[in-house]
């Protein structure tokens, strides 16, 4: 592929197995970017290399647990060793245990604790140094509307949330002058996979049922705003982007 405005960059997605990760992915790769693609369902990554290849695109299909301090450390190095550099991480693993804070399930909030927070946070330290060592490239943390908000039955989501935002505006002010750009994703309602993961009954279908009465946003649209992000010229930093479906009136 050639001519595209990412031509010669790099981009390790993690969470490219599904939803938002999977949109960018393809996104990045028909702006002209090689991608490195991880998260832990291999025979998902494995379609979606097929289809970027075919396409002209360059993929590497990666391992990945976030949760996993090695694993993080390893995909970076991978990506580096394999495609040659690194410009663009996006950080797309997560998930959404919805539920009460009262009697809590104490198991959700650790998955989703390792995954929101301390994935993206390990996947970020072991990149950040090839950003700063080049003087330039972009994180892009995906938040959520929920990182700036609080509501019942969606606590330690929030605090996952909010947790991201406050780690993304720290490493901003830490290495904005190396000209590495940091940015934060808040989307609302996506039409992904994300609910099917709540374990908790009653949550799942009150989520679903709020997602289901508007017209979400779909994965592609959180994609553009990424693509948009990262083919800024070197001087403009897109530090936030808060992005609803028109007919989400709530957070
Ligand atoms: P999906 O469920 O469609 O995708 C989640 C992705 O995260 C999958 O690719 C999954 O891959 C990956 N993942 C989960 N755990 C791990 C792990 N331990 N290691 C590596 N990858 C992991 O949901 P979305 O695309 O919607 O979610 C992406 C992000 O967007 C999340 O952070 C979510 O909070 C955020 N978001 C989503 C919104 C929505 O309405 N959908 C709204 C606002 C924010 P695998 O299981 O193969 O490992």
């Amino acid at each position: 592929m050639s001519g595209g405005r990412l031509d010669g960059k790099v981009a390790l997605v993690t969470g490219a197995s599904s939803g938002i990760g999977e949109a960018t992915a393809k996104a990045l790769s028909a702006a002209g970017a090689a991608v490195a693609i991880g998260a832990r369902r291999a025979a998902k990554l494995e379609e979606l290399a097929e289809q970027l290849e075919k396409a002209g695109g360059t993929a590497l299909r990666l391992d990945l647990d976030v949760t996993d301090e090695q694993s993080a450390a390893a995909a970076v190095q991978r990506t580096v060793d394999e495609l040659g550099r690194i410009d663009i991480v996006v950080n797309a693993a997560g998930l959404m245990l919805l539920g009460p804070l009262v009697d809590g399930n104490t198991e959700d909030w650790r998955r989703m604790m390792s995954t929101n927070v301390l994935g993206l946070m390990y996947v970020t330290h072991a990149a950040i140094p090839h950003l700063v060592e080049q003087g330039s490239g972009d994180v892009i943390n995906i938040s959520s509307v929920a990182g700036r908000t609080a509501k019942p039955g969606s606590g330690v989501y929030n605090a996952s949330k909010w947790a991201v935002n406050a780690f993304s505006e720290s490493l901003r002010q830490e290495v904005t002058s190396e000209g590495v750009r940091i940015t934060l994703i808040e989307p609302g309602a996506v039409d992904t996979a994300l609910n099917d993961q709540i374990t908790d009954e009653t949550a799942k279908a009150a989520s679903k049922k709020s997602y289901d009465a508007m017209r979400t946003l779909h994965a592609e649209d959180v994609a553009n705003a990424i693509v948009y992000t990262v083919t800024q010229p070197d001087h403009v930093a897109v530090n936030e982007i808060l992005i609803r479906p028109t007919d989400q009136p709530t957070p």
